[in-house]
């Protein structure tokens, strides 16, 4: 049975909320299984209104001075900094994320608001003087319109935070369409940016499945399509955006190595192994979900590995007391567990069984599942091959480095990997061999600051353009060159040749 608290969670347009209705989708509480509201789904016509809205509200938008725009980001910077809490438990909510991991994703979220709030600075061109005789040239960066966001349900607010603060900073304005599974954060920071002072229509969120993002797809006026979400979806994102003529960037998902070589700190590595492994119970694009034990450290590094599993406590994510939350449904928690006794069958040992762990508080009902460990996995099993995102963490044996660098470079995917390491020359050759995008070095979630760029290489990003930093910058902007002469009683006359300097 299943009680409905009640929440209605609608759309965002025109700076208010815009219930639709037709259609909706359930929320779950991931701790107590309890159907916690709806969501509205949003149709062609809740589609076409946002976009209409955006569209709308451009042109004063792109006009707006970058001081004033500036200004409201810096109002927004400020709102978002003082809910940070009210975010974390509103996220831990519907995530099932403890609730300082929570506030931990808002943080680097604002990290990209703050590298936001330097728009000025960020949209300078170039100016060169006399590139021919009194004729200059320069470069301006301007916005391209509408853009879009469709986002994942492991990071609702952190995730959205990597497009929106740019995009709207360069310019342009913004339909969101995040996850339906945990969707109130991003209405919630809809409400702090009109707050700020965003012009209606500048910020607008639509809910919904496939029917809703493929609205976004198909709409003429929208330019641009940021994507983040698993590879299938990413891949498809990408042909269908491009096929329509937009601008696309689709990050997919992830299988992230840890390799540790047979010099490393093994307490430092099995700490790093759980952090990554088991942090939001494994649903993170840069989750580690292997580690490749070198040489003859596998059987330590397990020990040290086994250890700290057994001293984390799973519970709901707002108890004081939970190092790791739920799953985010109860089929992703069954498809997660499957990958137990799948493992076992095709020969890896189940080094922790996840299903025996106790749960804090009351847990019936809610989408459990431990930390697991997976040894002897090796690269045929389907518990190495799949995308598992959840608290399994597999360990592979390889004999070298070199054994383990083909592992990682046949692996379709290449979003996060780290080494760890006392040797700096094993190191710097693994940051200039590794076919990933993003790299750690005795650091196991090298996830980039906002004024570097988010991506991953292979599988794991669609298109040229990681998520913020400048590239973020190049990805909602247009270049335009422009060359300047003016009058002047000493040009040359009638010329059908080629222009050149000179
Ligand atoms: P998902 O691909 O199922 O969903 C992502 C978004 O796409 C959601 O908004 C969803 O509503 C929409 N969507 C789902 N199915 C669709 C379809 N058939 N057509 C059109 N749109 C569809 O991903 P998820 O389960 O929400 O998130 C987990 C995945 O995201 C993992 O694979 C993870 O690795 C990946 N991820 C990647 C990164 C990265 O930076 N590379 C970051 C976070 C998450």
């Amino acid at each position: 049975m299943t009680e409905t608290i009640g929440k209605h969670v609608t759309h965002w347009i025109n700076g208010k909320p815009s219930p639709s209705g037709e259609a909706q989708g359930d929320i779950h509480e991931p701790s107590t299984g309890r159907l916690a509201g709806k969501v509205d789904f949003a149709g062609r016509a809740e589609v076409d209104a946002a976009v209409a809205a955006a569209k709308a509200a451009f042109p004063a938008w792109r006009d707006a001075s970058l001081a004033a725009r500036a200004k409201v980001l810096f109002r927004f910077r400020e709102l978002v900094n003082g809910h940070r809490d009210e975010l974390a438990r509103l996220i831990s909510s519907e995530h099932g994320k403890v609730v300082s991991d929570a506030a931990g994703e808002v943080a680097r979220g604002l990290d990209v608001v703050d590298f936001a709030c330097g728009i000025p600075h960020l949209l300078k061109g170039g100016f060169s003087e006399n590139v021919s005789t009194r004729v200059d040239a320069y470069s301006i960066l301007q916005p391209l319109g509408v853009a879009a966001g469709i986002t994942p349900f492991n990071f609702p607010a952190m995730v959205p935070m990597w497009m929106f603060p740019v995009a709207i900073a360069c310019g342009n304005t913004f339909v969101l369409k995040p996850s339906e599974k945990d969707p109130s954060a991003s209405v919630r920071l809809a409400e702090l940016w009109a707050e700020a002072g965003l012009p209606d229509g500048v910020f607008n969120v639509v809910h919904g499945d496939k029917t809703a993002v493929d609205g976004l797809l198909h709409h003429p006026d929208v330019k641009a399509v940021s994507f983040v979400g698993s590879t299938p979806i990413a891949r498809y994102i990408y042909e269908t955006a491009a096929r329509n003529g937009k601008r696309v960037q689709a990050l997919g998902g992830a299988k992230n190595h840890m390799v540790v070589l047979p010099d490393a700190d093994l307490d430092l590595a099995a700490d790093a192994a759980v952090s990554a492994g088991f942090g939001s119970a494994g649903e993170r694009c840069m989750a580690i979900s292997v580690v490749v034990a070198v040489g003859p450290v596998g059987d330590a590094l397990l020990d040290k590995i086994k250890e700290r599993v057994a001293r984390l406590r799973v519970g709901p994510g707002d108890h004081p007391d939970s190092d790791m939350g739920p799953l985010v449904t109860r089929e992703h928690r069954d498809r997660v567990a499957s990958y137990l006794d799948g493992g076992v069958a095709q020969g890896a040992t189940l080094a922790v069984d996840g299903r025996l762990t106790p749960v804090l508080g009351d847990p019936a009902g809610g989408f459990w599942l431990g930390p697991t460990v997976l040894d002897h996995v090796t690269p045929e099993m389907d518990a190495y091959k799949d995308e598992i995102f959840g608290p399994v963490l597999s360990i592979v044996r390889t004999g070298s480095y070199e054994e383990a660098m083909e592992l990682i470079g046949a692996n379709p995917y290449g979003n996060g990997t780290a080494i760890f390491t006392n040797d700096g020359g094993a190191a710097r050759r693994f940051q200039n061999e590794v076919e990933v995008g993003m790299v750690g070095i005795n650091v196991p979630i090298p996830v980039p600051m906002a004024y570097y760029s988010f991506g991953g290489w292979k599988d794991s990003l669609f298109g040229d353009s990681h998520a913020h930093g400048m590239e973020g910058v190049h990805f909602y902007t247009r270049t335009k060159a422009v060359t300047a002469r003016w009058l002047d009683p000493s040009h040359g006359g009638v010329n059908l040749g080629f222009p050149t300097g000179g």
